[in-house]
């Protein structure tokens, strides 16, 4: 059962009713996350809760009860949707004041949470691999923060949808940041290729994870900087996030990606993180 929460209220879907003055809503001003829960585990929930507490952090967020609250909520959540595989979506907000740019002053932050049926990615997307286009990066400087102003991700991610693709990756003077929605790695001979953590990409959980698969599998793995022409002549590419996994990317701008279906080490990987969020 599909379960909403918001500030220490479980409600029926469609119940809650958020503030026209909430911050979140007016100014974009709070901090997320998406956690999967497989088999009734969250996966890597404490690295997701470490991020959560980062990003309020950032944006001067004062988690009053502190992140172990949140995670009781999330975990209260989960147990009442009586449901072991699902999404955990999480934001925490600056509150709801009267409309001023000013921060607030006696204003507790909002939490709201809703958890939701986990989507199995389609098959034939992990069989064939997906289609992405190239798109300018036109987010702000802040990107290692999880917050809630996707304005831009969102731009990239329509126009890829209406050009038939699944992703939008981004790039910015030339360099390959990361894409709308997810991390970018590249595969060149025996080496796995993805860029380097900054204020410029968020520091994906699921990345996280596939640098650990590739250690423990004695993957070479190397973080640093490519070109919109190194991603186009990768032997292979793939995204990863919370809710695509690990996903092969087959055609970047209506070009193949070398044989034009997914390699070798990217379907390793993948089983190798599969196997990781099986035992969690
Ligand atoms: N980059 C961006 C811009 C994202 O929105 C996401 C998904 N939240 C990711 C990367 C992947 O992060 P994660 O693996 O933690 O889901």
């Amino acid at each position: 059962m599909t379960i909403e929460y918001i500030n220490g209220k479980f409600l029926t879907p469609g119940e809650a009713a958020v503030p026209v003055e909430e911050r979140g809503h007016q100014f974009g001003d709070g901090v997320y996350e998406v956690i999967r829960f497989y088999g009734g585990t969250g996966f890597m929930l404490k690295e997701h809760l470490d991020r959560l507490e980062r990003s309020a952090e950032e944006i001067k967020i004062q988690l009053k009860d502190g992140i172990g609250a949140i995670q009781k909520i999330i975990e209260e959540g989960v147990e009442r949707s009586g449901m072991k595989d699902c999404y955990v979506y999480l934001q925490v907000t600056r509150g709801a004041a009267p409309r001023n740019h000013l921060f607030p002053l006696d204003t507790e932050p909002s939490i709201a949470m809703t958890v939701k049926p986990a989507v199995p990615l389609p098959q034939e997307k992990v069989n064939e691999g997906v289609s992405v286009i190239t798109h300018p990066d036109e987010r702000w400087a802040n990107c290692y923060i999880k917050s809630l102003n996707l304005l831009p991700n969102i731009l990239a991610k329509q126009t890829a949808y209406e050009q038939g693709c699944y992703e939008a990756v981004l790039h910015k003077d030339g360099r390959v940041t990361e894409a709308s929605s997810s991390n970018i790695f590249i595969v060149k001979g025996d080496t796995v290729i993805t860029t380097p953590l900054s204020r410029e990409i968020l520091p994906g959980i699921t990345r996280m994870a596939v640098k650990d698969v590739c250690d423990i599998g004695a993957i070479r793995l190397e973080e640093r900087h490519f070109t919109v022409d190194e991603l186009k002549q990768a032997d292979e590419v793939f995204v990863t996030s919370t809710t695509s996994e690990v996903l092969p990317v087959t055609k970047i701008d209506e070009k193949p990606v070398k044989g034009g279906s997914p390699g070798n080490l990217t379907k390793l990987i993948r089983e190798l993180f599969c196997a990781r969020t099986a035992e969690s």
